[in-house]
């Protein structure tokens, strides 16, 4: 699997209050980290790549197909939530297979790959547990190989690690760097911490008041030349 190229042109989409008008372009089999004040509009972008909001006007392409009017299932996507990720009553295993089949009727090609992406994440060993007797990285860990089995070419993270450690969160980001360089998948993550985006990130995606403010390689926007609202953000 490659990842696809995600695109967004001139959406434009509100809710009561709130507008936001998207243009930007992510290449494919990148990591961009999104990044903004909260309120500024990043989990309604993911939210539109998913499919969960549709556009009010423009159009959402990945790779060479226009996703506009397709359904969030239907979409080569997966995404990771900062928390309440999994179902309470469902084992590891289980709430895993839900990645392939969501009435949970598994094929033997199904449970080899959730087998693969439980050992991927380290969870060998936890396949029957609850999610209540996880710790918190562990469940994300869940949510991580639930994405994984689904093996989309877009991949999106909002807040994943953020009720984690320090010590934890470089975990995950160590694995998710891994499973990149193994996958290949296009990866977008919102994140508050520029330590993160600077450890993981190919490129930057600035939101602000409901616009893409600035977006660009991530070596500039860690460097001199950073574009002035994100310096003004990170407070350098
Ligand atoms: P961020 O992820 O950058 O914190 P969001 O995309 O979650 O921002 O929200 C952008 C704006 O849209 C905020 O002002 C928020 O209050 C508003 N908003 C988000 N979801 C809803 C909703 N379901 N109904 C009404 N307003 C919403």
């Amino acid at each position: 699997m490659t990842g696809a190229a995600v695109k967004l042109e001139n959406v434009s989409f509100g809710y009561d209050e709130t507008r936001v008008l998207f243009n930007v372009e992510i290449q494919a089999g990148t990591i961009a980290a999104v990044m903004g004040p909260s309120g500024a509009g990043k989990t309604t972008l993911l939210n539109l790549i998913a499919g969960f909001e549709r556009p009010e006007s423009g159009s959402v392409w990945i790779g060479n197909s226009d996703v506009t009017g397709i359904g969030p299932a239907d979409r080569p996507v997966s995404m990771v939530f900062q928390e309440n990720n999994l179902f309470a009553h469902l084992t590891v295993e289980q709430n895993v297979g839900l990645g392939r089949s969501p009435s949970l009727r598994l094929t033997d090609a199904d449970r080899i790959a959730i087998r693969g992406a439980l050992a991927r994440t380290g969870l060998e060993g936890k396949e029957a547990r609850l999610p209540s007797e996880l710790s918190g990285g562990e469940r994300q860990r869940v949510a991580l190989a639930r994405a994984l089995v689904r093996n989309r070419p877009v991949l999106l993270l909002d807040e994943p690690f953020a009720s984690l450690g320090p010590a934890l969160r470089e975990d995950m980001l160590e694995l998710l760097i891994d499973l990149h360089r193994e996958q290949n998948m296009t990866v977008l993550m919102v994140t508050h911490q520029p330590d993160d985006a600077r450890k993981i990130a190919q490129s930057m995606i600035f939101v602000e008041e409901g616009k893409v403010a600035a977006t660009g390689n991530a070596n500039l926007f860690f460097g001199p030349d950073a574009p002035q609202a994100f310096r003004r953000y990170i407070g350098v």
